[in-house]
């Protein structure tokens, strides 16, 4: 699609590794995205043209052996990717948070260890703070590390890890007793190697099987058990415990720009899709985009798309720049997962009866568009950072 979410400003090598994905994704993805989702079936060989094209280490830093690229590109890659089929992007998505709390956070150890092998996806990473009994109240974690010794021992449920079954690392948030006063400053980041699969992939941590989703297939998302899990203290994200909320927290802001490019991606697709249908199909003697009122939705469905992708490109931008982003983030992925989900529905409602049919491309993006309401925070939290930034920013006086 020529004109909608255009990018100004990107350097020749941005743009050569996103029309190199973006053909991959027309040759590699779309292709092959239904019958893989239908059948639930890990895409494998996708992800190994992903591995050749050095996607797993696209933001790590050339000393690591990655492409040392920004947030942008990272984005604007994955918009492409999700726009072919958004599981695609879940597979690399928590490998990316953790490989970006690694270079920012890590030790030089835990970098030297962990980047290199990153960065070719010989190590694929999942990141884990939600349990069964929370989500969005992170401080409320109950899985607990207690030191004995030079070691901890992890015990707990986690749930919805993305990459759980297939990744070898999880970052992993858990309660340690700092004695802070504030229950977040009494959380700390684990790093976690594991045996890829299921069923105790490491003494005392058991990854018991896929859960069963509604969309969002091919990508394992599993729950991780943790029974006398013995770690040693070198595993602690930077070395010191006590950090982790603001580990992870500085993990979803890059993770939100993500979920807002998916976002993106999926309202992409969902629109050439419908403008393609729209001109098609015919009733009443003409066809269906000469009627005005199927007409206007196609003009307010590429509003949205243009609307959303220059939110997502200047929230990337910011972090880019050095500045927090939550404010923007939260802005991004509001607003992206919120149009993604009504620019969905309108194409389903261009398709008429059609959209209802499995052999219809806009019947898998109405099921994975309402994962991007919930993931990573879900539209009331991002509403709640955003208000939180405005009201420190404008502080009234007085
Ligand atoms: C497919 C999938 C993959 C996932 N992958 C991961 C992953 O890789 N790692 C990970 O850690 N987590 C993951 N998650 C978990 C996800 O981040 C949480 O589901 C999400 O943060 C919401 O938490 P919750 O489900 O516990 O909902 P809850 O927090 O229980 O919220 C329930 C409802 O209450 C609302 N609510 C909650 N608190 C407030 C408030 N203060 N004010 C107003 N409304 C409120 C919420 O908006 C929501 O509507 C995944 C989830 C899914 C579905």
């Amino acid at each position: 699609m020529a004109r909608l979410a255009q990018t100004a400003g990107l350097t020749d090598v941005q743009e050569e590794i996103i029309s190199t994905v973006r053909d991959f994704v027309d040759k590699e993805i779309i292709p092959h995205a239904q019958a893989l989702e239908h059948a639930d079936e890990y895409p494998t060989d996708i992800v190994e043209g992903m591995k050749e094209m050095g996607l797993f280490g696209l933001t790590i830093p050339e000393e690591f052996g990655g492409l040392g690229e920004s947030l942008l590109t990272y984005a604007l890659v994955v918009e492409q990717i999700a726009r072919g089929w958004m599981s695609v992007s879940g597979v690399i998505n928590t490998h990316f948070i953790v490989a970006h709390m690694i270079k920012q956070h890590g030790t030089p150890e835990q970098k030297q260890h962990y980047l290199p092998k990153m960065a070719t996806g010989e190590i694929r990473g999942s990141f884990s703070m939600s349990e069964p009994d929370l989500g969005s109240d992170v401080a409320a974690i109950k899985t607990r590390a207690k030191k004995d010794g030079d070691d901890y021992v992890i015990d707990g449920a986690k749930m919805w890890l993305t990459n759980g079954g297939s990744s070898n690392l999880i970052a992993l948030l858990v309660k340690t007793d700092e004695g802070a006063d504030k229950a977040h400053k009494n959380l700390t980041t684990f790093l976690i190697d594991k045996e890829p699969g299921f069923g105790e992939v490491a003494p005392g941590l058991t990854i018991p099987g896929k859960i069963d989703k509604m969309g969002y297939k091919g990508v394992d998302t599993t729950e991780a058990v943790f029974a006398d899990y013995r770690v040693g203290a070198d595993k602690i994200l930077g070395g010191a415990s006590g950090k982790g909320f603001a580990h992870m927290m500085d993990g979803v802001e890059v993770g939100r720009v993500n979920v807002a490019a998916r976002a993106c991606g999926i309202a992409i697709r969902a629109f050439e899709l419908a403008i393609e249908y729209a001109q098609q199909r015919k009733t009443f003697g003409k066809q269906i985009a000469d009627h005005q009122a199927i007409a206007f939705k196609l003009a307010e469905m590429a509003t949205k798309v243009e609307a959303a992708h220059l939110m997502m490109v200047n929230a990337a931008r910011l972090k880019d720049s050095g500045e927090r982003n939550d404010v923007e983030a939260g802005m991004a992925k509001y607003l992206a997962s919120e149009y993604c989900a009504e620019v969905t529905q309108e194409s389903f409602r261009i398709h008429g009866g059609y959209g209802y049919s499995k052999e219809y491309e806009i019947e898998r993006l109405m099921r994975e568009a309402p994962f991007l309401l919930i993931g990573e925070g879900t539209s009331e939290i991002q509403k709640t950072i955003i208000s939180r930034g405005l009201l420190r920013e404008y502080k009234a006086r007085g």
